[in-house]
């Protein structure tokens, strides 16, 4: 069990990190395995983006934090087209749309919501077995189409970088990653204005912000170990 004490370090833990991201950075929360009472602490904190990966525990915590209103929430999992309609109705965020299908369904679905939902593209610049994404050939296929779903807000790029990298090679992924999205930016694809880059982890966001990163989506450097269930 968490304990006041542990809420308190809590507290100076999340302080003291955001006091190291320059401004303009954006803090998504990642509070995938973490209890809404740390997500509290973490919004009496200052913080106000939560970034989630599964739609149903996401529904559990935003109704018991419902008296939160101007929490922002982030949906940062793989998605799969039979949720997009829920994904739609919880998250304003969508930085982990992988695919054409993925974005046209949801694109579909968003033509009857009140406001536009603000999506990533989720890019892998580097091969990996274990993560969703475009290669950059696929993506540079897909842009006019992309450009064509006019109920989305494309706003940018999201990338994890691989297990295993070392730094410099972090670095140079986000780096191109980066340049990936000044390039597109540069073709005036209708529609596609990606000025956000979702990078960087506990692990590796102070590289991310270093290549420039707007969007970083740290987790346990925040919470460390408050989690509600074990890894997975
Ligand atoms: C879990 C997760 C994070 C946070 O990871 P930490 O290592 O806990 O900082 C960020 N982004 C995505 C997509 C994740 O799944």
């Amino acid at each position: 069990m968490i304990d006041a004490i542990d809420f308190d370090l809590l507290r100076d833990r999340i302080v003291r990190f955001c006091q190291t991201v320059p401004d303009g950075v954006r803090v998504v929360a990642v509070t995938k395995q973490v209890s809404v009472e740390a997500m509290r602490v973490a919004y009496a904190s200052g913080l106000r983006d939560f970034g989630e990966n599964r739609i149903q525990d996401a529904e559990i915590k935003q109704a018991q934090l419902a008296d939160l209103p101007d929490i922002t929430w982030h949906l940062i999992g793989h998605l799969q087209a039979n949720k997009a309609k829920k994904a739609l109705e919880q998250f304003q965020w969508i930085h982990s749309v992988d695919s054409l299908k993925l974005a046209q369904r949801l694109n579909q679905l968003a033509a009857d919501r009140p406001q536009k939902p603000q999506i990533c593209l989720q890019v892998k610049l580097l091969p990996d077995p274990n993560k969703f994404g475009w290669t950059e050939p696929e993506l540079w296929a897909d842009l006019p189409q992309l450009g064509d779903c006019e109920h989305l807000q494309i706003r940018g790029l999201m990338t994890i970088a691989p297990l295993g990298l070392s730094a410099t090679e972090i670095f140079d992924l986000f780096v191109r990653t980066r340049e990936l999205a000044v390039k597109i930016q540069q073709q005036n694809v209708r529609r596609l204005y990606l000025d956000q880059l979702s990078m960087g982890m506990s692990e590796d966001y102070l590289l991310a912000v270093q290549a420039g990163a707007t969007i970083i989506r740290p987790g346990r450097i925040l919470f460390g170990d408050l989690k509600v269930k074990p890894d997975e």
